[in-house]
């Protein structure tokens, strides 16, 4: 079975959008959804949408939220190498595995 090349994100990697209309742009990752594989970049992929009034002092009107984007449409920030792909250095403590998120083109823990 395929990996999802992105599966090893977590909340508050700083990635960056390599496809789509947002290509370039930089931000955190606020969401992550496991199931479909797709993650929620701030300020990134924003779509207006129709809020509905609620009440008479509520002027309801258009917000804008972030929208999820694919997984292999980001790619995690390396301070050296910029936009990167993660690997695994694992190492034997002897007691436990210990296993660290590297970048995979300098290797630095990211
Ligand atoms: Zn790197």
């Amino acid at each position: 079975m395929k990996q999802p090349i992105n599966s090893t994100l977590k909340k508050k990697d700083t990635v960056q959008i390599i496809a789509g209309k947002d290509k370039g742009k930089r931000g955190r990752i606020l969401k992550i959804f496991r199931d479909t594989d797709r993650v929620v970049v701030e300020g990134a992929n924003i779509v207006k949408k129709a809020k509905k009034r609620r009440n008479q002092q509520d002027r309801g009107g258009i917000i804008e939220v972030e929208a999820a984007i694919h997984s292999s449409n980001v790619a995690i920030i390396c301070r050296k190498c910029g936009p990167t792909r993660i690997g695994y250095k694992i190492e034997d403590e002897g007691s436990k595995m210990n296993k660290t998120r590297i970048c995979r083109k300098c290797g630095e823990a990211l």
